[in-house]
């Protein structure tokens, strides 16, 4: 029997804490009286906005534009005026602009039936400027603009199209439950992705702790006759690693600095396949997704399905609250997600869960002097060496950091983990990655 695939560097076994919520059905979330909208909710050039204080707006209408080629529309989640447009921070310290609608008026879709569209019929053209037009962004939490990744470059081809569906952050269920709830429509948003990208294979890849999805979309699979296979993959984090899936599926190795297509692969989360066929047969735009809100700190921890422009804190009180005030609540899952102070910061289209953890979850301890111990040597999936360059971050020697590998850092989390010393590398790995890419500006601009 063939082993299991995975990808051969590194990984680490952290508890997946995904039982609190793999079985519990999406619910809707509450409506609030107020949808706050950040006109940047992807990878690349802000929106225009296209609105005023005072203006009405309908559910579902354009009111930030596309900046730019990398860029992606934003949609009014609900019918409303706008009564004011701030500065607010997202949980990854960003200052963005926002729209923030107080509801009024009729909404459009929400509990009516939707019109079936063909898209069949469409010429890839058509299809293109539909995805770009309903702002599709990836949204296993990169947020790069989904119609821009299928714009193959000239003389480029797409040999294996690889649907990402590992989800393996802890706690984080999302995806799982949109393979169980939304499975004949995810199958359709690939089959449209295909007609784009005419690739030679197409991989859903499952970690196998999702063996009832696997199982589940194999079967709609060989019913619709369809030529996609799914791949169970071993549970290690970080399966879902873009560079490591590849590895792990394709047995290639994406080269430093390169993008996925150098070794002819493109890939889209299993959500950003659920919202191309919306896009196509609904002629729906992103307005919701899907989002996972647990941690031991949560009442009644739940996936939701949340209108982008909800606070935080409505998602949790739709859990019922808090059962006990949590250390630390986080945006997106406890690896690669950020901390949050502002329980009113909204939902975006990137946002996967909400996570309340208490102290008994997280190791909060002060950090210590490095104990060369090579933990977080030997659980890099990249093969760099942790210690070495957070050194030479600590010492402001970027040129020396850049060498050691720190733009290839995917930001995993799995060194922080594994470090006894409590050492906060990949936050210093972060700020290290900003004071490169700002130097590197400044030389640019001389
Ligand atoms: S955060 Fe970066 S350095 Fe640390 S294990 Fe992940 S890829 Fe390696
Ligand atoms: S895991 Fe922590 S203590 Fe061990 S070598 Fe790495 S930085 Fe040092």
């Amino acid at each position: 029997m063939s082993r299991i695939k995975t990808f051969p560097k590194g990984g680490i076994h952290p508890t997946d804490y995904k039982e609190a919520t793999c079985n519990k059905e999406v619910q809707n979330a509450s409506l609030t009286s107020t949808a706050i909208v950040p006109l940047s909710q992807h990878i690349g050039a802000p929106c225009e906005c296209l609105v005023k204080k005072g203006d009405l707006v309908e559910e579902e209408q354009i009111i930030g534009k596309s900046g730019g080629f990398v860029s992606a529309n934003i949609h009014s989640p609900v019918p409303g005026e706008v009564i004011e447009i701030k500065q607010i921070f997202l949980p990854n310290g960003m200052a963005v602009e926002a729209v923030v609608i107080e509801v009024k008026g009729e909404f459009k879709r929400l509990g009516k039936e939707s019109l079936l569209h063909d898209w069949r019929v469409m010429t890839n053209e058509e299809i293109s400027s539909k995805i770009a037009e309903m702002g599709i962004v990836g949204q296993g939490g990169a947020t790069f603009p989904t119609h821009v990744k299928l714009t193959l470059p000239k003389g480029k081809s797409c040999e294996t199209f690889i649907i990402n569906a590992v989800e393996c952050e802890p706690y984080l269920t999302s995806d799982h439950r949109v393979m169980l709830e939304k499975g004949s429509e995810v199958l359709e948003g690939i089959q449209i992705m295909q007609r784009l990208l005419s690739p030679l294979n197409t991989i859903i890849g499952i970690e196998s702790n999702k063996m009832d999805a696997v199982t589940l979309l194999q079967s709609l699979i060989a019913e619709k006759g369809l030529d996609i296979e799914v791949i169970p993959l071993e549970v290690k984090y970080p399966q879902g690693a873009e560079k490591n899936l590849i590895k792990a599926l394709t047995g290639n190795e994406v080269p430093s600095g390169k993008l996925p297509l150098e070794v002819g692969v493109i890939n889209a989360n299993v959500g950003t396949c659920l919202s191309v066929y919306e896009a196509l047969v609904l002629n729906k735009p992103v307005i919701e997704r899907i989002v996972t809100v647990s941690g031991g700190a949560i009442k009644n921890p739940s996936n939701l399905k949340a209108r982008v422009g909800t606070s935080f804190r409505s998602l949790i009180e739709d859990c019922g609250g808090f059962s006990e005030e949590p250390v630390k609540v986080i945006a997106g899952g406890p690896m690669m997600g950020f901390a949050v102070y502002d329980l009113d910061t909204p939902v975006t289209k990137g946002t996967s869960g909400i996570l309340a953890l208490t102290a008994r979850e997280i190791k909060a301890s002060r950090p210590t002097s490095c104990l060369s111990c090579g933990r977080c040597v030997s659980s890099c999936p990249m093969g760099l060496n942790p210690t070495k360059i957070f050194k030479f971050i600590d010492f402001n020697m970027s040129d020396q950091a850049l060498e050691a590998g720190l733009m290839d850092c995917v930001e995993c989390g799995s060194c922080s983990f594994m470090c006894p010393a409590h050492i906060p590398l990949v936050q210093g790995f972060r700020g290290g990655k900003k004071i490169v890419r700002k130097n590197s500006m400044k030389k640019a601009g001389q």
